[in-house]
């Protein structure tokens, strides 16, 4: 095996990110090591790459980026029972404590002690990473390596989506962006009634349209009041999903909420801001934050749905091998394209 490999590294406090030459990652006796075949590219490596206030407080350089992969198992540590040698993975970015409270109440996704695979542990921008078999997750073989490799943000969507009972509600999804139309996807598959979709940016409403989320509008052009109306609604949405990080959007949709309403949020803001919480009071309305997946019910519900026909595929807009990885960060950044796959191969 190599003594180093090729890695994308966060090496300097300044905008960027570089291929260097990093040394094979340790193999843990709990672990596996994995070669890695296709990654995703997510806002959150941007916000890295860009290097903006949150990645500045969040990350210790050098670190080797990136948390959305596929993969193929190549080694495993001595303790390793359940994952073997050539299985085809995936992995939970999200690696937990396993003590704390939550934890052992098997509720791993508000452990205390999170720790982020390419933000605080080296991630999966290299050509092998090493994880925890109790984050390795094995890909069926019906199921393929662009779209394993996206299982990460699909599993936001899902984990959003299943916050609440959706058959026959109707939903509020602002941000069209991969992540809300994924949303859409799933809100269609589990069997909502009205599914209304909102973005500013008109390349974002289109590749929406484009996979069937019919009810898709730009927010700035068609207020969310007339949206209502030319969809026949006359009492107000019973379900809303913020997927956009904007104050604009969570502040509208509160206002176009029905009494009793709920909504999961999901959107990081880039700073604080105010909400109208007398209008929350008075609508009675609930109001959730989600952070990453449930571990691991939310990815038996996602696989189980791919598996039965939810066909996430065309979401991936562009693909490029992994040395292209300037020319894959500018199209993320000028924000009109699905989800970017860097191919490892
Ligand atoms: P994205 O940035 O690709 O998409 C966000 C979309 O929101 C963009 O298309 C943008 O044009 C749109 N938008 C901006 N202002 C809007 C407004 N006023 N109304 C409607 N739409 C508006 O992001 P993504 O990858 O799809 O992720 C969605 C959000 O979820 C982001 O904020 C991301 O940071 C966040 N996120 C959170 C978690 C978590 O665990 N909580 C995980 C992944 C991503
Ligand atoms: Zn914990």
């Amino acid at each position: 095996m190599k003594s180093t490999i090729k890695a994308l590294v966060k090496k300097e406090n300044a905008e960027g990110l570089s291929m260097e030459d990093v040394p094979m990652p340790v193999l843990y006796n709990d672990s596996v090591l994995i070669k890695v075949k296709k990654t995703g590219i997510c806002g959150t490596d941007l916000h890295i790459y860009n290097w903006d206030e949150w990645a500045k407080k969040t990350l210790t350089l050098p670190m080797v980026i990136g948390h959305e992969f596929c993969g193929v198992v190549c080694d495993k540590g001595k303790d390793v029972k359940n994952i073997q040698i050539n299985d085809r993975v995936s992995a939970e970015g999200h690696i937990v404590c396993g003590f704390c409270r939550n934890c052992r109440a098997g509720k791993g996704h508000l452990c205390r002690n999170t720790k982020g695979i390419g933000v605080q542990i080296p991630g999966a921008f290299a050509e092998y990473i090493c994880v925890p078999e109790t984050n390795v997750i094995k890909i069926p073989n019906n199921i393929n390596d662009d779209v394993a490799a996206i299982f990460d943000p699909l599993g936001n969507a899902f984990h959003t989506a299943l916050s609440y009972q959706i058959i026959g509600e109707d939903i509020l999804i602002t941000g069209a962006g991969p992540i809300g139309i994924m949303a859409a996807k799933v809100c269609q598959v589990i069997g909502a009634r009205k599914i209304i979709l909102t973005d500013i940016n008109d390349e974002r409403i289109k590749l929406a349209k484009n996979l069937g989320i019919k009810l898709s509008y730009n927010s700035k052009q068609n207020n969310l009041k007339s949206i209502m109306q030319q969809n026949n609604m006359k009492e107000g949405f019973d379900i809303g999903l913020e997927m956009s990080g904007s104050k604009e959007a969570l502040n509208d949709m509160i206002k176009v909420m029905n009494n009793g309403g709920k909504i999961a949020i999901l959107g990081i803001a880039p700073t604080s801001f105010e909400v109208n919480w007398n209008e929350i009071i008075f609508k009675m309305l609930q109001i959730k934050g989600i952070y990453g997946r449930e571990m691991y019910e939310t990815w038996y519900k996602m696989i189980a749905l791919v598996q039965s026909g939810l066909n996430i595929e065309n979401i991936i807009t562009h693909k490029f091998h992994f040395t292209d990885f300037e020319k894959a960060f500018k199209i993320m950044e000028e924000g009109n394209c699905g989800k970017i796959i860097l191919n490892w191969s």
